[in-house]
């Protein structure tokens, strides 16, 4: 796949393409280049070694950023960590960073690529099926603070992605329907077909073809909106509810998928008793998310979650854009004003 970014690039969907790296770095990078290869603590001892010998082989000068796996660790300390590591490795402007792992390792490596020296090169190989079919597309980078979540970030975008297919062997099973969760995302703001595929169960073992889908849909809104003043919004369905969720969880006992999954369901309640969403669609999505053993409500107050709604940062103004479906297949942003948002909720309660 190619995305047509104001940078243009190439995605490659293929089984056994980490273990290539080098050879396709080299289609990009300069030959003779830096790079220091940033992973977490869970995928380093995987997959680090067969990334950093293949970019050697392919006469790369390799070494290994380490960092503790998990979201608490997606912390500013670890990007000083990244540009010390860039700094005594001598990384130029001709060099690159490769962000190995999950959506926290591409976040943070590509945040620290886009910053250090004023932004290096980056390529990612995303390993967990979230990074696989989001977070390593679009250029969206950054770090949580203390104050929240990704509060500090740039857009930029990866030079290279590649998706090896075959890393999910080896990732945690929570972690996979988390990604899921995304996927039935993709398939409900613009694939119907994409949304039964996954409907009829055991993706797992064709998920090849459920990556590329998902991927090509994501590129799609990213042309269409590089930097997310519009159409790039539709990828916020579910989210809206669901950030809410996560931040009453305390971002425990709830994964981001989930909390997705639960925010798809009650915004299509709402949308249906508004009379904008076909009726049935709140329930073909509960159906689906219970399928892969995900829960399809929360028995959050649904007050609290308009309040929690209220401080997104990524709504603006007196409007707040809701993302609907008209059906499954189709969304739409619908913005209300912030205090018609109560009454458009009472579905919930
Ligand atoms: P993550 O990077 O923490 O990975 C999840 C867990 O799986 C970690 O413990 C990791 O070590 C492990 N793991 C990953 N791949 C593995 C593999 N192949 N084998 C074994 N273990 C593996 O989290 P995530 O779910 O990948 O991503 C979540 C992050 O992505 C969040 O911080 C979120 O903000 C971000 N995100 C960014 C964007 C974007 O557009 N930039 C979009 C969505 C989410
Ligand atoms: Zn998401």
């Amino acid at each position: 796949l190619k995305i047509n970014t104001a940078k243009p690039y190439q995605i490659l969907i293929e089984r056994g393409c980490l273990r290539r790296a080098g050879e396709e770095a080299a289609r990009v990078f300069p030959g003779g280049a830096k790079t220091v290869i940033v992973t977490d603590s869970n995928v380093g001892p995987i997959y680090a070694h067969a990334v950093a010998s293949s970019l050697e082989a392919a006469g790369f000068q390799s070494s290994v950023f380490p960092f503790p796996a998990g979201e608490e660790h997606k912390r500013t300390t670890n990007i000083l960590g990244m540009y010390a590591a860039f700094s005594d490795r001598g990384l130029t402007r001709s060099d690159f960073v490769v962000a190995l792992g999950g959506g926290v390792t591409g976040d943070m490596a590509g945040f620290a690529a886009a910053t250090y020296l004023r932004g290096i090169r980056f390529l990612q190989i995303p390993t967990s099926l979230l990074a696989q079919i989001d977070s390593s597309v679009g250029g969206k980078t950054g770090v949580d603070l203390p104050q929240g979540k990704n509060l500090v970030g740039a857009f930029h975008q990866p030079s290279l992605v590649l998706i090896d297919p075959d890393t999910l062997s080896t990732l945690p099973d929570a972690f996979f329907a988390d990604g899921l969760g995304e996927a039935i995302k993709y398939g409900c703001i613009r694939d119907g077909e994409l949304f039964g595929r996954i409907a009829a169960g055991g993706v797992k073992d064709e998920i090849e073809p459920i990556i590329y889908r998902c991927v090509d849909i994501k590129r799609e809104f990213v042309e269409r909106d590089e930097l997310d003043n519009g159409d790039r919004m539709l990828l916020n369905f579910g989210h809206t509810f669901g950030h809410a969720l996560e931040k009453l969880h305390a971002y425990k006992d709830l994964t981001h998928g989930e909390a997705v999954g639960i925010g798809m369901v009650m915004m299509s309640r709402c949308g249906e008793a508004a009379g904008l969403t076909e009726p049935g669609t709140a329930e073909k999505i509960a159906r689906v998310l219970s399928e892969y053993g995900m829960p399809v409500s929360d028995p959050a107050d649904p007050d609290l979650i308009r309040e929690a709604t209220q401080v997104d940062k990524k709504s603006r103004g007196d409007n707040i854009n809701l993302v609907l479906l008209r059906h499954i297949g189709e969304s739409f942003l619908h913005p209300i004003p912030r205090a018609e948002l109560g009454r458009f909720m009472e579905a919930l309660s």
